[in-house]
């Protein structure tokens, strides 16, 4: 029971120091940006399929049906 009288709130789940209020739940940008990039390989991570090149613009919409 030595929690402090000030208690900024969780603690940043990356490093584990106060959470800062411009950056909730992380201490600093750095942890937030670390948090985001992790975040964002993981998005990432998904296996794609390969429909087209990569290159390739998309320039086939579904919206020209020559069905008349
Ligand atoms: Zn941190």
């Amino acid at each position: 029971m030595a929690a402090p009288t000030l208690s900024p709130g969780k603690p940043c789940p990356l490093c584990g120091k106060p959470a800062d209020d411009a950056f909730k739940p992380f201490c600093s940008k750095r942890c937030a940006d670390v948090d985001l990039h992790r975040w964002l390989a993981g998005v990432y991570a998904v296996p794609v399929k390969e429909t087209e090149d990569e290159d390739g613009e998309q320039v086939r919409d579904a919206e020209e049906k020559p069905e008349n």
